[in-house]
């Protein structure tokens, strides 16, 4: 061992033994899992999506308002968004925990039980993962693997003039519970990718602004959301009653809505309304055009940028 390197803490070794018994993995699948140093992952495919995401403590939760389960569903829930985003499905998770020392083990179930969770749901399982404690706050990493649904991912860059601009569910105000309970939209995403082949597609994480804003500038063109057509959320409007920022303001800034922001030919604009099966909501709110930016247009014509009104961490 280096000088100053630490041997694992023994009750965090007893914690990943806890975690690797209760672990089930089809052997086909994953021939092995947690309790060695790496896991082995038969791939479907050669071609493999990889995506990670952090969560830290005070900045995308806080633990007086969200308990150790919230927190671990929502690790692994951000990660799988991504997914869905590139019209992947997931394959499996491998996760690292840095928890504050003295937190306990009830915290460490928790949170694996939240993981094991929004796992499950979506046949994803964790195949491995580490877990340290340190005098800092909780800060946790998920990478997730999967496999594109189509020939090609969905990326931001495929949109063109002409397409039209479609949101799954609603918008704003997540703060108030949506942004731990979320489901990520793998199912809607997939139904969109192997029917309408969408041009391009993001999740919404920064906010529908922002992320609009991602798909015209990596696609050259300019995304214009009509604001009459944006699905405005019961917390925003709920929001925006107590004071402060108005319920479209929420709807267009606010981040962490984990939903999909897509592109279609607007030919396929229709059958893709009709044909939608699922209760999440779709709303068409906009088509790109020639230019670059994204702007809210109101009803007399007036055109706002909203591209970096989001939620921004830095
Ligand atoms: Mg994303």
């Amino acid at each position: 061992m280096l000088k100053g390197q630490r041997k694992k803490d023994p009750g965090e070794a007893e914690l990943l033994r806890w975690i690797a018994a209760r672990t089930r993995l089809d052997p086909a699948r994953f021939p092995i899992g947690p309790g060695d140093d790496a896991a082995l992952v038969n791939a479907p495919q050669r071609r493999l999506v990889v995506t990670v995401d952090t969560i830290a403590e005070g900045v995308d939760f806080k633990l007086e308002s969200a308990t150790a389960h919230q927190v671990g569903r929502k690790a692994v829930a951000v990660c799988l968004s991504d997914l869905a985003a590139m019209g992947a499905e997931p394959l499996c998770l491998v996760a690292s925990a840095v928890l504050t020392r003295g937190l306990g083990g009830s915290f460490v179930k928790g949170l694996y039980k939240g993981m094991e969770s929004a796992a499950a749901r979506f046949d994803c399982p964790l195949v491995g993962g580490d877990l340290t404690s340190w005098a800092g706050d909780v800060v946790i990493t998920v990478t997730a693997l999967g496999t594109p649904v189509a020939a090609k991912a969905v990326t931001r860059s495929g949109a063109r003039a002409g397409d039209a601009v479609f949101v799954t569910g609603s918008l704003g105000g997540s703060i108030r519970g949506k942004h731990l309970r979320f489901v990520p939209r793998l199912a809607e995403s997939a139904w969109l990718v192997e029917r309408f082949a969408p041009t391009a597609m993001i999740d919404i994480s920064d906010g529908l602004g922002v992320d609009a804003g991602h798909i015209a500038s990596e696609s050259g063109c300019r995304i214009c959301i009509e604001a009459a057509r944006v699905p405005v959320s019961r917390a925003a409007h709920q929001m925006a009653a107590e004071g402060g920022a108005c319920a479209l303001t929420r709807a267009v800034g606010d981040g962490e809505d984990f939903e999909l922001l897509f592109t279609l030919p607007t030919i396929k604009a229709d059958k893709c309304i009709r044909c939608w099966p699922f209760k999440t909501r779709l709303s068409l709110v906009g088509e790109a055009v020639e230019g670059e930016g994204a702007v809210l247009r109101h009803a007399d014509g007036k055109e706002e940028p909203i591209d970096s009104e989001g939620y921004q961490h830095f």
